[in-house]
């Protein structure tokens, strides 16, 4: 351990280098045991630079953004997880163009957007992640989806090379894109925009907001979307169906207010939502013979009996 914090040191402020770090202080879910490092990279060189010594030294690495779809195990993570969120999180305008580092949050950028009376990306303002995770995710709200306004991105592939993907190579579908099947990590990327009318875009993006306010229980932790959206269904919409409704283990919940969330009632464990997704995910098998396919990633080691 002393050996590897000199080695990130070489490159990075010891104040970014945290050891045995409690995950639930990172993640939306407000869950998740220590992780052996946090690594806070604030350039895509000390991002290559980390994932190269963990990648000599044999040691697992984790890219993070704001661990707003992560549900970290209650043992943590035996390895580097490296958080973009924050210190990588510059964006400029230029023109039509907004381009910007992976960490920079989705709320900060749909701001920016709309200051420069700039419009689409109105749908990303109440999705709490950063850039670099939503590009891997292709996140999406209301009828938008980043692959609709992205133009390029720069990623660091597992070899350690640095590419450039133009859209039509990102090859985005639901929740995925080829930056995540090829495991790249995104370091930044071009949005392109339209001219708009500065207070529609106010207009829509507050319209937005209260959207997300009256329908998902915002005022508890959770990751947004437990489950991915199967074919022809709504996930929120089989749940309820299947009576599975404010449905408890410990303290994680399906959410009352809308069940395609699973919360964080106050001191709920990863055990304590795995179980619980386990448990949607059998009942509504039994009850309607449809496959939910979580959304939420998990980090750590979860028993092989749980999803
Ligand atoms: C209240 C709430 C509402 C939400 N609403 C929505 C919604 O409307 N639409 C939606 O799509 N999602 C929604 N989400 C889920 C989540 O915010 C998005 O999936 C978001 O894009 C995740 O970004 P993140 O930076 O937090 O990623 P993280 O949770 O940190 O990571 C998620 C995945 O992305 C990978 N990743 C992160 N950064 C990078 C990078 N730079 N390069 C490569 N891989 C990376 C991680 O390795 C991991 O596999 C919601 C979540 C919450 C809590």
């Amino acid at each position: 351990m002393e050996n590897l914090y000199s080695l990130f040191q070489e490159f990075m402020d010891a104040d970014r280098i945290l050891l045995e770090e409690p995950m639930e202080k990172h993640t939306t879910f407000r869950i998740g045991g220590p992780a052996d490092y946090v690594l806070q990279p604030a350039s895509a060189e000390e991002v290559r630079k980390a994932v190269d010594v963990c990648r000599r030294h044999r040691i697992p690495w984790f890219i993070m953004g704001n661990g707003s779809n992560l549900l970290v195990s209650d043992q943590g993570y035996r390895g580097a997880v490296i958080q973009l969120y924050r210190n990588m999180s510059q964006a400029d305008v230029d023109g039509c163009r907004i381009k910007a580092q992976a960490g920079a949050s989705l709320a900060g950028l749909s701001k920016k957007a709309m200051e420069a009376s700039l419009t689409g990306l109105e749908f990303a303002g109440g999705i709490p992640g950063t850039l670099g995770g939503a590009v891997t995710m292709n996140a999406g709200a209301y009828g938008g989806e980043m692959k609709d306004v992205l133009e390029s991105v720069t990623a660091l592939e597992s070899s350690g090379q640095v590419i450039s993907l133009r859209a039509d190579q990102l090859e985005m579908g639901y929740r995925d894109s080829v930056v995540k099947r090829r495991q790249c990590i995104v370091l930044e990327a071009v949005m392109r925009l339209r001219p708009g009318d500065k207070e529609a875009i106010r207009e829509s993006m507050q319209d937005l907001a209260q959207k997300r306010i009256s329908k998902q229980p915002l005022e508890y932790p959770s990751a947004g979307s437990a489950f991915k959206r199967p074919k022809g269904h709504f996930a929120g919409k089989l749940i309820m169906d299947a009576g599975l409704k404010g449905c408890r283990v410990g303290d994680a919940q399906v959410a009352e207010k809308h069940c395609g969330f699973v919360i964080n009632r106050g001191h709920a464990t990863a055990a304590d939502v795995a179980a619980l997704m386990k448990h949607v995910q059998d009942e509504v098998m039994r009850q309607f013979q449809v496959k939910l396919e979580p959304e939420v990633k998990f980090l750590g080691d979860f028993p092989d009996t749980l999803l």
